[in-house]
């Protein structure tokens, strides 16, 4: 990206901010960029963010082979030059994360899998055999990082759908925890395909119960992120693609939840809509439809359905965590930025365990979006 990003806001501008203010009419305040692909993407980004009446706060994620090839350090949210003496949190919140491929997509036939694409008659995935990995080996993911590792300074973010991909970020994780101990938050991105002894190990790992070649791993706080729409989308056509058993394990909170791993909920924009409401809607009632006709609608993985409050928190507060920004924005307390919506509704109240009706989570209207204590506009 050359161009100057103020000139390109104003060129390309009435696109743009059709797409951000969508995004802050459905109650977002701050996203991820999980693909910066160099420092000149990196400038233009900031810049971009730092315009006035820009709505959002971005995080940036910073490709591993980018880092590696301009030598970059991580940076971290500064106060704004001019914030005066309370030094507002900038809405740019630096650079200070890793992303890594290890696969490709579920229903795109290239996660890495453990066995085979389930294969129905004429069904999509086949001949795909057990998807792909965008490495050889888990040792090659150990190698490709351990420069990165060894600064002890980024926070690791590992794109991981396959169960067979999961397997492999847990091991090479585990060997680099075990050649340079890094105290910073790693995460699993989707974390898709769940199976009990994936999450027990990842259980593990984050208690320093890890073991990897016979060695004890010391503690990682591995957390993950599961694109919640899968459900919605392409439940139906994994039951075609995995078969209905590994179908129904997909997203597994309920193994988040018995192994104490913290999780939260992401579109993986252009992937799916960014409307947060409707991730907690997707975690709650887990309803699928078959696609194109919706004549087929039904509940996929009951076991995994999140509570309402389980469901804000993988919104909130846990992405927070993640991005290594939970001291200052997540949740409203003290010490921390004013950044919330009002809601319509109080989603709560739409807990089924309490008698409401989860399928309107998504209809609760957003009225305002505030950071910093702000209002950032909107037409409501
Ligand atoms: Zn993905």
């Amino acid at each position: 990206m050359h161009s100057d990003p103020v000139k390109l806001a104003e060129q390309g501008g009435a696109d743009v901010e059709r797409a951000i203010h969508a995004l802050r009419d459905a109650g977002v305040t701050t996203i991820a960029d999980g693909g910066l692909q160099s420092v000149s993407q990196i400038n233009a980004v900031k810049r971009f963010t730092e315009l006035p009446g820009f709505p959002l706060r971005i995080t940036g994620v910073v490709v591993a082979d980018a880092a590696k090839a301009a030598t970059l350090r991580p940076t971290a949210p500064a106060c704004a030059p001019n914030g005066g003496n309370d030094c507002a949190l900038p809405k740019w919140l630096g650079a200070g994360g890793i992303k890594v491929w290890v696969d490709g997509s579920t229903q795109g036939c290239t996660a890495k899998l453990e066995a085979p694409y389930h294969y129905l008659e004429g069904g999509h995935c086949s001949g795909e055999g057990e998807g792909r990995a965008d490495y050889d080996s888990a040792q090659d993911i150990v190698d490709s990082l351990s420069p990165l590792w060894g600064q002890g300074a980024w926070r690791f973010q590992l794109h991981a759908n396959g169960n067979g991909a999961n397997k492999w970020a847990l091991d090479a994780l585990s060997r680099l925890q075990q050649s340079k101990e890094n105290p910073h938050r790693v995460l699993l991105i989707h974390n898709t395909m769940g199976q009990p002894a994936l999450s027990k190990r990842i259980g593990d790992l984050r208690k320093g119960a890890g073991v990897m070649d016979g060695q004890p791993v010391p503690a990682l706080d591995i957390q993950v992120t599961h694109l919640i729409g899968h459900v919605a989308y392409w439940g139906d056509a994994f039951v075609g693609m995995l078969g209905e058993e590994a179908a129904s394990e997909i997203d597994p909170v309920a193994y988040d939840r018995e192994n104490g791993i913290p999780f939260s909920l992401h579109s993986d924009s252009m992937v799916t809509p960014t409307r947060p409401l409707w991730f907690v809607e997707q975690a709650v009632t887990r309803r699928t439809w078959s696609y194109p006709d919706f004549q087929k609608e039904y509940v996929l993985g009951a076991k995994h359905a999140a509570t309402v409050e389980e469901a804000l928190r993988a919104i909130t507060v846990e992405p927070a965590r993640h991005h290594e920004l939970d001291t200052l924005l997540g949740s409203i307390e003290p010490g921390k930025v004013a950044d919330f919506v009002v809601l319509g509704a109080n989603p709560l109240d739409f807990d089924p365990a309490k008698g409401g009706d989860p399928t309107k989570i998504s209809q609760i209207p957003v009225i305002q979006t505030y950071l910093n204590g702000r209002a950032t506009g909107g037409s409501h």
